[in-house]
């Protein structure tokens, strides 16, 4: 059997062997998934029975699927019951409009489930509408426009037997959305099965997770299991003005399918795009400060391949599942190894191969970069000259 990357060899239980329900294995097998990965084998039989869930798993690896299946498999739809059954909240409208296709895709056997994803930038009314109209038994969406829906009483939960957070240290970590999330959590039923998930749960995460969950079956890696074998990761030392060419050199000489350019405010990512555009370079920009439709069809234009070069500040930073891309450049340094991790994370999906190349400008970032080192216990090197394409691109 041909397994896609380094995920491959650990453990031999099949996604049949896990007694799924054959609509969701028809599902499974169009998605093109071969073979569970490791943290799909690890999580998903207790997650299917119902069992609260902590899962922190490397960057790429298919945590959605974990929950998503899990999901689908257990949930039983009461024609005279309009309620939610499964509330999964997401830290970005992006995000909320991605696990909700992987909710369409693995379950459009299950017919008789419905799926809805709300979130905010958009007419409520409208949304309001779609709600009423779909009835939704699974609803994915961010935690402000859900909460707002759930005090409306537009959307029930009193019922609810499922609650799943997605990047759930990010979406714990700000007091704004931990806030929503706690009136959410008093809304529904104590009763229920809570399943979380992130590549990162520090030890304050990890608490709360602990607070808001029952006997959670609990999945942790250590920081130096978290580096993706298929990724090298490189740096280059710079000065501040002499990044535009560099990246211009790299983007001319590198071999991408697809490229995030990673900077650190919403301004440069404009004025990059900018840049970009006028040397010829099919780059877009993707950003907090963009109105929602237009967030949403840049996310698909790049999703679709109609551009090849995303600049994005960390909005695009963690669970983006683009999986063309194979180059991640930090044009400017993350804030932390955290977010080092996610952003490198969304080259190389699923084990497959990918390069990252990080600007290092300054001594802050230089210390940056050796924290990130001594984390996860690996080496970043400085970019050499050449590079051959096939060590970065399948
Ligand atoms: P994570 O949340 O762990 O970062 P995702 O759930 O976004 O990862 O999944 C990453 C990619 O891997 C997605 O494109 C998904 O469709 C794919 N994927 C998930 N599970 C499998 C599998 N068992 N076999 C092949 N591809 C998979
Ligand atoms: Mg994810």
């Amino acid at each position: 059997m041909a397994f896609k990357g380094s995920y491959a060899g650990v453990g031999t239980v099949s996604f049949r062997d896990m007694l799924l329900k054959e609509q969701i294995l028809r599902a499974i097998g169009d998605a093109g998934f071969e073979h569970p990965s490791e943290v799909q084998q690890n999580a998903i039989p207790f997650a299917m029975v119902g069992q609260d869930m902590i899962v922190q798993a490397k960057s790429g690896m298919g945590k959605t699927a974990v929950f998503v299946i899990a999901t689908l498999q257990q949930i039983e739809v009461d024609p005279d019951d309009d309620g939610v059954d499964t509330l999964i909240l997401c830290h970005s409208r992006e995000m909320a409009f991605q696990v909700h296709k992987e909710v369409e895709r693995l379950g459009k056997y299950v017919t008789d489930v419905n799926s809805a994803c709300v979130f905010g930038g958009i007419s409520v009314t409208e949304q309001k509408a779609m709600i009423e109209k779909q009835t939704p038994h699974i609803l994915v969406g961010t935690p402000g426009r859900v909460l707002h829906f759930i005090k409306n009483r537009v959307v029930k939960i009193d019922g609810l037997k499922r609650l799943v957070l997605d990047e759930c240290d990010d979406m714990l970590q700000g007091s704004e959305m931990r806030r929503q999330i706690q009136d959410i959590f008093k809304e529904a039923p104590k009763e229920k099965q809570v399943m979380m998930c992130s590549a990162t749960i520090g030890a304050r995460a990890k608490g709360i997770c602990r607070q808001i969950s029952q006997n959670a079956e609990e999945i942790f890696l250590d920081d130096n299991k978290l580096t993706l074998h298929g990724l090298q990761q490189h740096y280059v030392e710079i000065e501040e003005k002499d990044k535009i060419k560099k990246l211009n050199d790299l983007l001319d000489t590198l071999d991408f399918n697809q490229v995030i350019v990673f900077v650190r405010s919403t301004e440069r990512a404009s004025a990059l795009d900018k840049v970009l555009q006028k040397a010829f370079f099919p780059s877009i920009a993707l950003h907090g400060r963009l109105s929602q439709e237009e967030r949403l069809e840049r996310y698909r234009k790049f999703k679709e391949y109609e551009s090849r070069i995303l600049v994005a500040t960390d909005l695009c930073g963690r669970g983006v599942d683009m999986e063309r891309v194979n180059i991640v450049i930090n044009f400017d340094m993350p804030k932390t190894s955290d977010k080092y991790l996610h952003r490198v994370g969304r080259a190389g999906r699923f084990g497959t191969k990918g390069l990252a190349v990080t600007f290092v400008c300054g001594e802050e970032n230089k210390t940056t970069l050796q924290e990130i080192q001594d984390r996860f216990e690996m080496k970043i090197t400085p970019l050499p000259t050449a590079i051959t394409a096939s060590s970065y691109k399948n």
